[in-house]
């Protein structure tokens, strides 16, 4: 069973430390069930009031800033996430929630993969980077050399991966032939389609390791046809989302007035949570444009019944760049 450490000692300091009466818990959909744990430390040494958010949270782009201020919170307590640069004036402390088990042994059953490599781009997400260099070393042993980008972008940590900002993975594309994720399929196949170069994954939740070329490709199949359809489609939702660092209501009014430069209709939606029986209710949209988070175009498009375009594909399906212009500069 995978089990992370949910430092409930730190929490309870932080607190008595800060004093808090009530205090906002959001926790990631996976670690959830650690609510009740969480609430009985709290109960037993605070007099602090826990509330639970119920709603699902995804990434350091989701704090919850407008329900603790309803809730007259005083702190949230966001877990397994690194912070996003925000200027929201609510206490904050984050839990990275680190793995409790070791993925060296996972990573071993990449190394077949990887023959042929000489210089691999080695990168995790928050919750095992107390393990990379244990990995390093142990990929240097089979001859290979092994990096590990700065930190850059939306990341804190030197090899830490997140699922929108691939700018670390980037500033090392030189220097490397290959690159090792280790995290979920989502987070290779977004490493894929921005670095152009092979993508080795090694999923230490489903214990499966894998080339991510196959993925890639079928994905771009799919991207190049949602580009098509848009192309000939007459009305487009452009959604704005309303997670804090999802917000971003200037590029939507840009893309609605590039769409309708080009004598095309767009209506503008906002939602905090982007799921297909919301977008449903909207049956005469023919193509979305998401403004939000960039991934939820790319994953699964399956599970929505229309295409969802992310800003810069919408820029293609416009002519305003070329998709060579999208697909090698990875701008996904
Ligand atoms: S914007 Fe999307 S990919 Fe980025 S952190 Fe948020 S949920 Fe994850």
């Amino acid at each position: 069973l995978l089990s992370f450490n949910l430092e409930e000692e730190r929490l309870i300091e932080e607190i008595i430390k800060r004093k808090a009466k009530k205090i906002l818990i959001q926790l990631p959909n996976g670690l959830k069930p650690s609510a009740r744990f969480l609430h009985r430390k709290i109960e037993e040494k605070t007099n602090a009031v826990a509330y639970f958010s119920a709603d699902p949270c995804y990434g350091g782009c989701d704090l919850a800033v407008e329900d603790a201020r309803r809730l007259n919170v005083d702190l949230i307590a966001h877990y397994g996430h690194t912070p996003f640069p925000s200027n929201e004036d609510v206490q904050t402390v984050y839990f990275e929630a680190r793995a409790r088990y070791d993925v060296s042994a996972i990573v071993q059953k990449a190394k077949n993969l990887l023959l042929g490599f000489r210089k691999v781009g080695l990168v995790t997400t928050v919750q095992h980077l107390q393990d990379l260099e244990s990995v390093k070393e142990s990929l240097e042993k089979t001859g290979l050399k092994v990096i590990i980008p700065k930190a850059a972008g939306l990341t804190k940590y030197d090899g830490q991966v997140i699922g929108c900002d691939y700018s670390p993975l980037k500033s090392i594309s030189e220097q490397v032939d290959s690159y090792l994720v280790i995290a979920s399929t989502f987070h290779a196949l977004g490493a894929a389609l921005t670095v152009n170069k092979p993508v080795i994954s090694v999923d230490p939740y489903s214990n499966e390791v894998k080339d991510v070329e196959r993925l890639k490709r079928r994905t771009l199949r799919q991207r190049y046809a949602f580009i098509l359809k848009a192309r000939g489609s007459n009305l487009f939702g452009v959604i704005i989302g309303l997670k804090l660092a999802q917000y971003n209501p200037n590029l939507a009014l840009t893309l609605r007035e590039l769409i309708r430069k080009k004598g095309k209709h767009a209506i503008l939606l906002c939602a905090r949570e982007v799921t297909p029986e919301v977008l449903a209710n909207f049956p005469e949209v023919e193509v979305f444009v998401n403004t939000a988070c960039p991934r939820l175009a790319i994953d699964n498009p399956e599970r929505f019944k229309k295409p969802i375009l992310n800003p810069n594909e919408t820029l293609v399906a416009m002519d305003e760049i070329s998709w060579e212009d999208l697909t090698e500069k990875g701008l996904f």
